[in-house]
Parts: C-alpha cells; structure tokens; sequence
C-alpha cells in the first residue's frame, strides 16, 4: 500500500517582487504568514502502519524553515525573486536530499493563494 502524507508548516517573513510592473503592490516591501505544505509519498511499512513518523518529518524540515522564518526572503541566494513559485522550488531544493520520498511543496501566501511544486523544471 502506498499513500501521501503532508505536513503543514507556518512562518513569517518579508519580501518584494522585484520584477513585477511598475506600481504593482507585490513590488512594495511587505510580509505574508506563509504556510509550507510538505508531502510525501511512499509504501507503508507493514509492522508501524505508517510510511514515516510525522515527528521525523518536523525534524527534517526545521532547518530549512529556520533559513525562512523572520526574514527577509529577498535576502537569501536564490530567492532574490521570492515569487511563491520559486520559494515552492528552493525548499524543495533543500529538503529533497534529505527527504527522497518528498513528492511536494506547496506554499501559500494568503489564504486563498498558492502555488504546489512537484520536482519538474
Ligand atoms: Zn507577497
């Protein structure tokens, strides 16, 4: 049996996009409670009936949400253009060698706005 997992994760941070229009809101300096979905997918063990501890799946990802959280996201290589997009790829970038059974990330920037990353460039 195979299932998908997913945890969500929540932090705080700044950022403009610095390629948007000129007047465009989101080229303001401003800040978002951006939610991280982790999600992964893979066989479920027969004797612990489950495919990962989610308690293994927070130590995993606690680093890389340590580089996010209370920042200022333009700030840190490879996030110069903090779209949703792009942030979606870095934290898959980081965690992927650490998590081989990572089959998403989605980031949310409001409630009702998101973006999912499936490892395809
Ligand atoms: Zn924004």
């Amino acid at each position: 049996m195979v299932t998908t997992l997913f945890k969500d994760f929540t932090f705080e941070a700044a950022h403009r996009l610095p390629h948007v229009p000129d007047g465009h809101k989101c080229g303001r300096l401003h800040g978002h409670s951006f939610m991280v979905r982790v999600e992964i997918t893979g066989p479920v063990d027969p004797h612990s009936g489950w495919v990962m501890d989610f308690g293994e799946l927070k130590t995993l990802f606690s680093p890389v949400l340590e580089q996010l959280d209370h920042y200022y996201l333009n700030d840190i290589p490879g996030l110069e253009n903090p779209t949703s997009e792009i942030l979606a790829r870095w934290i898959w970038r980081q965690l992927k060698p650490r998590l081989p059974l990572l089959s998403a990330i989605m980031v949310k920037e409001t409630c009702t706005a998101g973006c999912i990353y499936r490892g395809e460039e």
